[in-house]
């Protein structure tokens, strides 16, 4: 068994594995490590990853990708709305308000949310990994955006689930890359901590955390984030192209999806140019619009000026983390980049103006988060054997717990947990009731996320003690190794000594319990996507406890609902491998054709069978490779196979003459002379 970690990006996604000798990130299918986060949907197959991407400009109405930034989400929502803006897929509401990308599969008009497209990203993650390692896949450490709210990290935990995957912890993803860092710098660190800023400048997000390491552990401190991206870049320059291109040739590229797309792609290219080179480069496109040819040229200082707006919010980004993290410029060791749009050479200039240190990279910038999930994953896995090193991560946005009025007791609210708290982390929350009652959790400051809410737990059960007062009700509110926050027990305290029981309305709990498992601990992945209960709280000193039953209403998919896409991706994980068997079987035979010909005329075998039978077998193989063009384009596999099959026993006696020839060349030519 091996274990993995994966970074699903917005563009790309990269998958490490951890084995006894180290953490080494796996190439795909075409000797690359990145995977384009990109799916598409061929006739009878699906097509992920960097074969989807190859063919996306010539069938771009059933490829899709970006929708990572989707996840978990309505079709309603305004972040949505931006999102599909530059997503060149259709994209429908579905009937209860989810995304439904609109493909052609299977011959039939498909839906498929966010999260499905994911799974089968993560299908094609598992498949990779499996094929690289040589064997099964299961538990992995998947990397999530800092800012991901509950309904994206339940809808990430989903997606992971319809693909098999067992996910051991969503990990943030500067959390990541400074887990990568700290693990083998372990050496350089003393009691004294010593503070790194780490940046991930991706396609679709910017993420900016402060993060103290000491001996043996890393504690992340505060981090700031923007949702701009490498594409923002790609976007404004576009704007300039298109503005230019619609004087110069009076042609629109906004008008053609496809014209727009080849557009991005270069302009990609050409930005990744810039950050090399200062000059003046070209951009040239063949046959753009209306047959015309394009060309036009940048340098970088131009680009610079398109996207200062851009820059700027770059700049704030970095400040806030200043502001947040506390730091002074002093305790800052070093500020490490990964991401790919962190190699742009002005966001190092704005690195080194707003933190006065130089960007440093010493991780791979485009693998240090797979490889940092994968040491995760390691740590918390008995599959693999590695040196223990601590993980606290962060809780981004402060937590309130909200329980319902009960009789003369108003309503009742509490910050549980301040923005940047420790995580995972349990409190326990202490609230004194007759009956059953409802309790919910929210975020307490904006997130972008258009519901506040993370979830409404029912503490079912409850009653008065025999003198009908209220008893105590202890809540365990936890942040998971996820981060996702949730009830995890609600117990009821049934106290003997009257006096013991007069509470106060609600409180919180004197005795703070700091979770179990801080650190690695491996056992958190049962409980995580669903509520479920834990075991009991130990810590009760007095009275009978008893384990009420909690019924959640929170984001993610239904078990049902679960249970039913987890089908439907078997189900298509099977139909793409009879289809690639078919395909393989229609090859084989077509090259079979191809090469017996040649060895029929004038190749190897031709000296090795009676005329009147070669000129027979060769029509029959030129029949063979116009049936193959034909009505033999669409078979089954098991026809192609039969037909090999009956291929191989006319030409297999041809064969075996040529090589019992090689055997023993003398006894063959007095064997012909003796005919
Ligand atoms: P995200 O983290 O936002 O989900 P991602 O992880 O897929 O997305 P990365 O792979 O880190 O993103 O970065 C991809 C972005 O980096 C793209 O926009 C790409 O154009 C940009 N990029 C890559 N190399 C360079 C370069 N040399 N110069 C400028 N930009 C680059
Ligand atoms: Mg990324």
């Amino acid at each position: 068994m091996s274990v993995i970690g994966i970074d699903f990006g917005n563009e790309s996604c990269y998958v490490a594995a951890a084995r006894s000798g180290g953490i080494e990130t796996l190439a795909n299918d075409y000797s690359l490590r990145a995977t384009p986060s990109v799916v598409a949907f061929d006739g009878k197959k699906r097509i992920i990853g960097v074969a989807a991407k190859n063919q996306q400009v010539t069938n771009m109405k059933n490829t899709v990708g970006g929708f990572k930034r989707l996840l978990g989400r309505k079709f309603n929502d305004p972040h949505v709305q931006h999102e599909l803006t530059s997503i060149p897929a259709r994209v429908e509401a579905r009937g209860d308000g989810s995304i439904g990308f609109k493909v052609n599969y299977l011959e039939e008009d498909q839906h498929f949310s966010p999260e499905q497209l994911t799974a089968m990203l993560f299908t094609k993650l598992k498949e990779t990994s499996a094929a690289a390692m040589q064997t099964q896949v299961n538990d992995c450490v998947i990397a999530c955006p800092i800012f991901f709210t509950n309904a994206e990290r339940r809808a990430l935990l989903d997606a992971a689930q319809i693909a098999g995957l067992n996910v051991l912890r969503l990990l943030n993803e500067t959390t990541a890359t400074a887990l990568a860092y700290g693990f083998y710098k372990n050496d350089l660190f003393e009691e004294k901590p010593k503070n790194v800023i780490f940046i991930d400048f991706g396609h679709s997000a910017l993420q900016v955390s402060a993060c103290s390491f000491t001996k043996g552990k890393l504690k992340m401190l505060a981090s700031t984030w923007d949702q701009i991206g490498g594409r923002d870049f790609d976007l404004a320059v576009a704007e300039f192209f298109t503005k230019e291109f619609q004087e110069r040739y009076k042609i629109n590229a906004k008008t053609n999806a496809r014209a727009n797309l080849r557009l991005l792609t270069e302009i990609e290219k050409l930005k990744k140019q810039m950050s090399a080179n200062s000059t003046k480069l070209p951009l040239n496109i063949e046959c753009f619009l209306e047959d015309i040819d394009v060309s036009s040229s940048m340098q970088r200082s131009q680009m610079e000026e398109l996207c200062a707006p851009v820059l700027h919010r770059v700049e704030q980004t970095f400040k806030r983390l200043l502001a947040e993290s506390k730091l002074q410029l002093d305790d800052i060791h070093s500020v490490e980049i990964v991401g790919g749009s962190s190699r742009i050479p002005s966001v190092k200039q704005l690195i080194e103006q707003v933190f006065n240190k130089p960007a440093s990279t010493t991780l791979n910038q485009d693998e240090a988060v797979s490889r940092g999930a994968a040491l995760q994953c390691a740590i918390m896995s008995p599959a693999v054997r590695v040196r223990e090193f601590g993980v606290t991560d962060i809780q981004n946005y402060a937590v309130k717990v909200l329980w319902e009025s009960e009789g003369s007791a108003g309503p009742g609210e509490i910050e549980i947990f301040p923005q940047f708290h420790a995580s995972p982390f349990s409190r326990l929350l202490t609230i004194n009731r007759n009956g059953p009652f409802n309790v919910s959790i929210v975020y307490g400051q904006q997130v972008p996320y258009p519901d506040q809410t993370i979830g409404v737990w029912k503490v079912k059960d409850v009653k008065p003690n025999e003198r009908g007062e209220g008893q105590e009700v202890k809540l365990k509110v936890r942040i998971n190794n996820n981060g996702i926050v949730l009830i995890s027990s609600a117990t009821l305290v049934e106290k003997k000594e009257a006096e013991e029981a007069a509470a106060a309305a609600a409180e919180q709990a004197a005795s703070e319990e700091k979770s179990s498992e801080q650190a690695g601990g491996a056992s958190n992945s049962a409980e995580s996507a669903d509520g479920q209960q834990e075991g009991s709280d130990k810590k009760k000193k007095t009275g009978k406890a008893t384990e009420l039953p909690l019924e959640v209403s929170t984001h993610g998919f239904s078990p049902v609902d679960l249970s039913n896409y987890t089908q439907q991706e078997a189900k298509m994980i099977g139909s793409d491998q009879k289809e690639t068997e078919r395909i393989d079987a229609r090859n084989a035979l077509e090259e079979f054709v191809y090469d017996m010909r040649n060895k029929l005329q004038g190749g190897s075998l031709e000296r090795f069978v009676l005329e009147s039978e070669r000129v027979a077998i060769v029509s029959h193989l030129n029949d063979l490779e116009n049936w193959l063009y034909e009505d033999g384009e669409n078979c089954e596999r098991e026809t192609y196979a039969n037909r090999l099959e009956a291929l191989h026993k006319k030409t297999d006696p041809i064969k075996q003459r040529a090589n019992d020839y090689d055997q023993c060349p003398a006894v063959f030519e007095e064997l012909k002379g003796s005919i």
